[in-house]
């Protein structure tokens, strides 16, 4: 098989982690086609966003403090991770000078004190810069030929939306596709590094948060690849939060809309575009654990088999949540009230979580971040406020729970079952959305019946037993 492999940051943290990726990536080698791409070490991509700020804020010593810090780490890493000392004094010479540019660049910026999308995307690319070269010396030190090769090394060409970025499918197919044939031709591994690509004009720009993911569909995409698989420190999705229902199980198969919805909730987060790239051409992609291979894990696929087909496959909490109720009679029939409520909200920087509206018109209730919560009402109250509006309720410490499976589509019932399950344990529903999609069941509690509510719902649905 052509098998792309994403490893996320948590699976290279230490040299004794960065030499078992290695090994198992040789011995996956010897039966398929391995292209692995890699995540920073976890919390460096953390660490290089506080640098910009810190930038931002005209903190040289913070910045430089941080800077210091990466430099450290990774030089031991680069110092242990290798054994063969040729080897290891090219790998130290490499992440020498790449450390040498990021602090040259920290410098640069904070003379300036600016940090511009652009700017910031070169700055936070440097994690996965980094770590590719430790793995990919790793790997030749225990006998594979492997290069180091960026986002933009490796031909991916994104727009110039920088910190956002999408990638230019047609252009980055032809040059991946080429560049990893090339390599293929003379025996040599390519170790990508996920997270970034370059626009047309060769700038470094970045996919967001948990890019990685995107990088490797985007690459699987444009070699078309068999399996994509990402592995972290997780076994797989799981029928709901571990630590709330002790006998949550993993889930064998879920289709890739299942998926995306699930993506937004519990442990294994993916990007939420990673998975894009793979619907067309129906490339299947598992989540798996780095330290447990004897786990399938679970697999994402265009059609899960119909014995894996339940109804709910699972409840997920989303604590922490703000509720803004938003209400005034002069809404009752008054077309653009919703975009005037949203645009207010967009322009001040607050992500909508969840939205509902009474026929009546005369309510919308929004959810929100807790963080945004300030934000959302200063901005409601100050501009629509005693014209649009007339009064703003807020409820702070909510969550969301969200259940979900396409087996829910078109079957009677499962919203019944799913609030009296909740009633009988005396939960009261603040809040209910459901898309027409009916792929997934949304409704809002205090936070204090959060975990009744997950509970509950895991046994209604009998999601602890196997299938
Ligand atoms: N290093 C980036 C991040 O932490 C991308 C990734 O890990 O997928 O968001
Ligand atoms: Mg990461």
């Amino acid at each position: 098989m052509k098998l792309v492999l994403k490893f996320g940051g948590t699976s290279i943290v230490s040299p004794e982690n960065i030499r078992k990726v290695a090994a198992m990536t040789k011995l996956l080698s010897k039966e398929h086609t391995i292209i692995p791409v890699f995540s920073a070490i976890s919390g460096v991509t953390d660490d290089l966003i506080k640098i910009t700020s810190y930038i931002k804020a005209r903190n040289s010593e913070g910045a430089n403090s941080i800077a210091r810090k990466l430099v450290k780490t990774h030089m031991e890493i680069a110092n242990e991770c290798v054994r063969n000392p040729k080897i290891r004094k090219d790998l130290v010479e490499r992440m020498k000078a790449d450390l040498g540019e990021l602090q040259e660049l920290v410098k640069a910026m904070l003379l300036l004190g600016e940090v511009t999308p652009r700017s910031y995307d070169y700055v936070v690319s440097f994690g996965e810069r980094l770590s590719i070269s430790l793995v990919a010396f790793a790997l030749n030190d225990i006998g594979i030929r492997a290069v180091p090769l960026t986002g933009k090394d490796v031909g991916i060409i994104t727009d110039a939306n920088f910190t956002e970025a999408r990638p230019l499918m047609d252009t980055t197919r032809l040059h991946v596709s080429h560049k990893i044939d090339d390599l293929a031709q003379k025996k040599v591994m390519p170790v990508i590094g996920g997270f970034a690509g370059a626009d047309q004009h060769g700038n470094v720009t970045t996919f967001g948060r948990g890019g990685s993911d995107y990088t490797a569909t985007i690459i699987a995409s444009s070699i078309k690849a068999d399996e994509v698989w990402l592995m972290s420190d997780v076994d797989g999705l799981m029928t709901t939060d571990p630590k709330i229902v002790r006998n949550a199980r993993l889930i064998k198969e879920v289709s890739y809309v299942e998926a995306m919805e699930m993506a937004l909730f519990g442990a294994k987060q993916i990007h939420p575009r990673a998975l894009e790239p793979l619907v067309a051409k129906k490339i299947p992609l598992r989540i798996r654990n780095t330290f447990n291979l004897k786990n399938p894990g679970t697999l994402v696929t265009a059609n899960p088999q119909p014995d894996t087909q339940k109804t709910v496959k699972c409840v997920s909490a989303i604590r922490h949540t703000g509720l803004v109720d938003v209400r005034g009679g002069s809404m009752v029939g008054a077309p653009g009230t919703a975009a005037t409520i949203f645009s207010t909200l967009a322009r001040a920087g607050v992500n909508i979580m969840m939205i509902s509206q009474s026929p009546s018109e005369s309510s919308i209730t929004i959810i929100v971040k807790k963080k945004d919560m300030d934000e959302a009402v200063n901005a409601l109250e100050t501009e629509l406020l005693g014209k649009m509006i007339k009064k703003v309720d807020v409820t702070v410490d909510v969550s969301i729970i969200a259940l979900i499976g396409s087996g829910m589509r078109g079957i009677t019932g499962v919203a019944s079952k799913v609030f009296t399950a909740i009633a009988r344990r005396g939960v009261n529903v603040i809040m209910i959305a459901q898309g027409s999609s009916e792929l997934n069941i949304a409704f809002v509690v205090k936070d204090s019946d959060c975990n009744a509510a997950v509970q509950a719902l895991h046994e209604e649905f009998e999601l602890a037993r196997a299938g």
